[in-house]
């Protein structure tokens, strides 16, 4: 999988000290937090408790207690940014969903912002037919902590996964609701900016149970006019224009169109082995619709992804027009005859080699501390000498050299190349902050090392299955044959076990799949 561009730094605010004692919770709602706290008494269950008189430096109401209100349970997931558990108020017993973000994390004034629009673009959503519902912000002073509806039904693609049968009318079903969730925030003034399958829960484990969208971390209000630059989301679902440093709306349209392409295939439409090799494809916008299902998938089908894959936004279908396409009426349009048996066993290779990556992932950038990041500025800062926001090429050779790195010129060519996304020969400070997030994640030994030394328990040099096992479990629920697969697919040697050589492989490839499919 490839990573996520998910985070820009810019200057690190400091931290004021927190001395004085927190009480009670109350919600962070309907407000914004950015203006003086007004504590809103009316929209909550809970008992008016005393309040602290200290405000917090995220959400800027006052510091609570979240454990009088709520009990945390076990945890549900983690992503970028946080940790969801179950948790139950304790005055009702019902359960909820609390993602926790540590407030360690947000170091500089951007992160703060993001927390606090993810806030406010939950409430805004709250109410939308296929967002999950929201309860409430808390802050302590560890954590900010975001209350919300219990999805129980767990991932999407690991439901469809389960099934015996799917055709295109089932995926139809599925893909009318994510579309909504495009629709709902588009009508709302919202660009999700992040739309790929993880983000897609059940809310239970009926059969007809709704989807919903959890995640609005990297969402923004649309403003008119107004010019998006940041490179983020999912390198699978990055839109062109997105690449291009100038996008609208419509970015969400393409992520829906590369989501419905995998729905309907097991395999994402743009694909290589390295982050860069799919950012191409992505770029050079052709869609294979030759290869195994597609000639036996509907015409309509592949009209409707043409449509949303179109490389110029302008003329890309909107997601109101999406939901009014044959495909996707209601009766008639997508066939209940069953999609090729191969496309189910893909989507699920392609769902279990994230997965193991993603822990990896994580295990090695809760690795990369304060520190680290600060580094990294003062880095950039370092090598931008004429203090211009960006650093040439030259630039980057003396700094490097000055640095003592022993890169060589082609690998100062190559990390130029990596960050250089907009192709103006050179680099500004979000895209060398990102190549060398990178760098530093993945090609970092020594964070390599520890992330495969997590799952090698017994210090063996091997991932064993049930090591594998045993670390999975930890984070996601999987199930036995999902790990042979991954061993499976990881071990090159066939020897049953993962070693170390092939554990740095997988880290450093993008996710094959399961016919290895090459551009
Ligand atoms: P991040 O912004 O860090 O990616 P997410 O909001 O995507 O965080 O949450 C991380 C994981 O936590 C999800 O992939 C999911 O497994 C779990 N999760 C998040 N929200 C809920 C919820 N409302 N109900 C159940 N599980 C959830
Ligand atoms: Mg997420």
């Amino acid at each position: 999988m490839g990573l996520c561009f998910t985070k820009t730094y810019d200057i690190p605010i400091s931290s004021s000290p927190e001395q004085s004692p927190t009480h009670f919770c109350q919600p962070q709602s309907k407000q914004t937090p950015q203006n003086a706290p007004k504590p809103d008494f009316s929209s909550t269950t809970l008992p008016k408790p005393p309040i602290s008189s200290q405000i917090g430096r995220i959400l800027g109401t006052p510091l609570c207690d979240l454990g009088s209100v709520y009990i945390l349970d076990k945890e549900l997931g983690r992503g970028q940014f946080g940790i969801t558990y179950l948790c139950t108020e304790k005055t009702t017993g019902l359960k909820y969903a609390c993602k926790s973000i540590s407030k360690g994390k947000l170091v500089n004034s951007k992160d703060i912002e993001d927390v606090r629009r993810e806030v406010l673009i939950l409430q805004h959503l709250t109410g939308q037919s296929n967002v999950v519902e929201f309860k409430g912000a808390y802050e302590d002073k560890q954590n900010v902590h975001l209350v919300m509806e219990l999805c129980s039904g767990g991932e999407l693609f690991d439901r469809i996964m389960e099934r015996k049968i799917y055709s295109e009318h089932d995926a139809a079903v599925i893909f009318r609701q994510i579309v909504n969730v495009v629709h709902e925030c588009h009508f709302m003034g919202v660009i999700h900016r992040d739309l790929k399958p993880e983000n897609f829960l059940l809310a239970s484990s009926n059969e007809d149970s709704p989807l919903k969208a959890t995640d609005f971390g990297l969402s923004v209000f649309i403003e008119e006019g107004k010019v998006y630059r940041d490179i983020v989301g999912s390198a699978y679902y990055i839109a062109p224009e997105v690449l291009g440093r100038n996008y609208g709306k419509e970015i969400d349209v393409w992520s829906a169109g590369v989501i419905l392409y995998i729905l309907l295939s097991g395999a994402p439409p743009f694909w290589a082995e390295t982050e860069k090799g799919i950012f191409s494809a992505i770029l050079e916008g052709y869609v294979d619709f030759k290869s195994a299902p597609w000639p036996s998938i509907s015409d309509t089908a592949k009209d409707l992804i043409q449509k949303m894959l179109t490389w110029n936004p302008k003329k890309r279908i909107t997601a109101a027009k999406i939901l009014e396409h044959q495909w996707m009426r209601e009766l008639g349009g997508a066939s209940d005859k069953p999609i090729d048996s191969a496309v189910l066993t893909r989507m699920k290779q392609l769902t279990a080699m994230n997965k193991l990556k993603k822990l990896a992932l994580k295990v090695i950038a809760e690795n990369l501390t304060e520190e680290d990041i600060k580094g990294l500025q003062q880095m950039f800062n370092n090598m931008d000498t004429d203090g211009s926001g960006a650093i040439t090429v030259e630039e980057l050779k003396i700094g490097l050299s000055r640095l003592g790195s022993k890169l060589t010129e082609s690998e100062i060519k190559q990390l130029m190349d990596a960050a250089d996304v907009d192709g103006s020969g050179s680099i500004d400070y979000i895209e060398f902050i990102t190549a060398t997030m990178h760098r530093h994640r993945l090609q970092n030994e020594e964070n390599l090392y520890k992330a495969f030394q997590f799952f090698d328990r017994d210090g063996s040099g091997f991932i064993t299955r049930d090591e594998l096992k045993q670390a999975m479990s930890h984070y996601e629920t999987v199930d036995q044959t999902t790990i042979e697969e991954i061993i499976e697919d990881v071990d090159a040697d066939k020897d049953g076990q993962i070693n170390y050589e092939e554990f740095v492989a997988m880290m450093r490839k993008g996710t094959r799949d399961s016919e290895g499919k090459q551009r």
